[in-house]
């Protein structure tokens, strides 16, 4: 991958006319710098970058003007020039996961085709405050190893290649969520400085670009410092992070909310709504249950779908207290994406195991 194209890469939204521009030339500079993978470090083959893709991008660039810039790197399959110009097709057929069915609630692998939306024998018992998960993969072999060494300093263009990859695959689930904003899971500020490599920011970053809605990475905070989960038990890890998080509200918000929350109650107390007549399914249940104990609501959330992104997913427990914090703070449903997702105490051995021992070594 040459210099240009890593800074291309990491460049906010531009306008259309521009990034096409831009797209072009970095094509032609890969050319004279021939891209290497950023797995394995080989040459990715030029054959699979510029050449093929031009013309289904010019053509889409032509019908789509306002979304030239998203087109530019997810142009969609198969030429893929959002991750074929940074994957060798090896590592992308490694780390595609193309046959992977996981569960809607958990994001855990199924093997049944079409898995039911209560979830599967792991969780059907469990009551997560978030709707559902979406998952690129298992925290396991190759990707559990892609994600230890995205959390490195050096890992950063390897966290970019893996979140437009995550787009590539995933896209058509996301896009299905309807989701209206992207919150990334946050670092407490000694665990920022230490890692220097904020991950799951990364990810939520070109997510965000990728659906076309807004990023919000300050109104979620992690309000006390916990322990790493992978250290941890199954059981201890629902106690390190319970009210770990929660969501900044302005005192003009506070206002605000209690406003609104006394108009509600004026129209409740003249009849029943429309909200509270229908037939409501265990999950309303819960969500409203958190929604009811709320804090006041941040304008940035109320009503709206929220999508909480995360490198790695394992007992829920963390993504639970950060669903929890969105919810009060006025969110009507939350998500969650994950890059991978760990069974059991996966995550505590993979993390264990020194990079060299485990099984996928491409180079
Ligand atoms: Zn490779
Ligand atoms: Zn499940």
């Amino acid at each position: 991958m040459s210099a240009f194209s890593i800074w291309h890469m990491q460049q906010p939204h531009r306008g259309s006319e521009r990034s096409f521009r831009l797209g072009i030339l970095t094509g032609w500079l890969d050319l004279v710098f021939p891209p290497v993978c950023v797995v394995c470090g080989k040459p990715v083959a030029i054959e699979t970058g510029l050449a093929e893709w031009r013309p289904l991008l010019e053509e889409r660039v032509r019908r789509h003007p306002d979304r030239a810039y998203d087109l530019l790197w997810l142009g969609g399959k198969p030429p893929q020039p959002g991750v074929s110009n940074f994957l060798c097709p090896h590592c992308l057929a490694i780390l595609s996961f193309s046959g992977w069915i996981s569960c809607p609630k958990c994001g855990g692998q199924v093997d049944d085709e079409s898995p039911s939306p209560d979830g599967c024998d792991w969780c059907r018992r469990e009551r997560f405050a978030f709707k559902g998960v979406v998952s690129l993969g298992p925290y396991a072999g190759p990707l559990g190893e892609v994600i230890l060494r995205m959390k490195h300093p050096s890992g950063e263009r390897l966290a970019h290649c893996m979140a437009r990859l995550f787009c590539c695959e995933r896209g058509e689930k996301l896009r299905e969520l309807a989701i209206d904003c992207v919150v990334p899971i946050p670092l407490f500020a000694r665990q920022r400085r230490r890692r220097r490599i904020n991950s799951p920011e990364i990810l939520a970053e070109t997510i965000a670009k990728y659906l076309g809605v807004s990023l919000e990475t300050t109104l979620l905070r992690r309000v006390r410092d916990t322990r790493p989960q992978r250290t941890l038990k199954p059981r201890e890890r629902w106690k390190n992070v319970r009210d770990a998080f929660s969501v900044e509200v302005s005192i003009h918000d506070v206002w605000r909310s209690k406003l609104a929350t006394f108009w509600h109650h004026a129209i409740i107390r003249q009849g029943p709504t429309a909200d509270t007549s229908h037939d409501q399914d265990e999950h309303a249940k819960l969500t409203s249950a958190v929604r009811a104990n709320r804090g006041p609501y941040h304008p940035r959330l109320r009503d709206r779908r929220v999508l909480l992104v995360d490198d790695v997913l394992t007992t829920g427990a963390t993504c639970h207290a950060a669903a929890e914090a969105l919810l009060r703070a006025g969110a009507r449903e939350v998500f969650v994406a994950v890059l991978a997702r760990g069974q059991g105490d996966d995550d505590s051995v993979a993390a264990a195991m020194p990079l060299h021992e485990t099984e996928f070594r491409p180079w």
